[in-house]
């Protein structure tokens, strides 16, 4: 039978988000980490009932299995990082900007989405999600995910040290501040903020 989980493509090149990105950062971090998340779950799940489930349902459902939830809930964030940046980002449109405004405008959204990033203490993510249709910052540690709470995810960056450590080393500031301000993707955003 074939695996039931895995690795969708990167939606760029890999050296389209350099020099803020590398290729050498993706090939590690997407041909490496990510494609390994995927891997360890197909061993993970074979024989349960996880096998049969969708990602998103997989990562709701996993409870205190900590191996089914770190792999999956990591598998779903590096997909959603993926199409969180991109070439060229763009600019907020739409239900969007205006949720921006009633946020208090996108430089003040963008200063609080690096405030997250740069002070996750350790391994995780920073997250723009909608609450009720009011945007606001999380951040979460290691695997953890807001989806599995479901709340509506918007936009995420990856602060793990694999996402940045090659091309900035330690500077975690310089590589959130450069994907805030060149690659968020504000398509992706608005569309995951009509979304239900
Ligand atoms: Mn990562």
């Amino acid at each position: 039978m074939a695996d039931p989980f895995t690795l969708p493509p990167l939606p760029f090149a890999d050296t389209a988000l350099a020099p803020v990105i590398s290729a050498n950062t993706l090939g590690f971090h997407y041909g490496k980490h990510h494609k390994a998340y995927v891997d360890n779950l197909n061993k993970l799940v074979a024989g349960t009932d996880f096998a049969d489930m969708d990602l998103e349902t997989v990562v709701k459902k996993a409870g205190s299995n900590a191996g089914v939830f770190n792999n999956a809930a990591q598998i779903w964030n590096h997909t959603f990082y993926w199409h969180s940046i991109a070439p060229g980002g763009g600019a907020p449109s739409g239900k969007l900007a205006a949720a921006i405004d009633a946020y208090g405008g996108l430089d003040k959204l963008k200063a609080d989405l690096g405030d997250a990033a740069k002070t996750q203490f350790g391994s995780g993510w920073a997250w723009l999600v909608s609450e009720k249709g009011k945007l606001a910052i999380q951040k979460t540690g290691n695997a953890d995910t807001p989806m599995a709470r479901g709340v509506k995810c918007l936009l995420t960056i990856d602060v793990w040290e694999h996402a940045y450590y090659l091309d900035y080393q330690n500077r975690r500031p310089d590589y959130v501040g450069a994907v805030i301000d060149k690659l968020l993707n504000w398509n992706f955003a608005a569309e995951n903020f009509a979304k239900g």
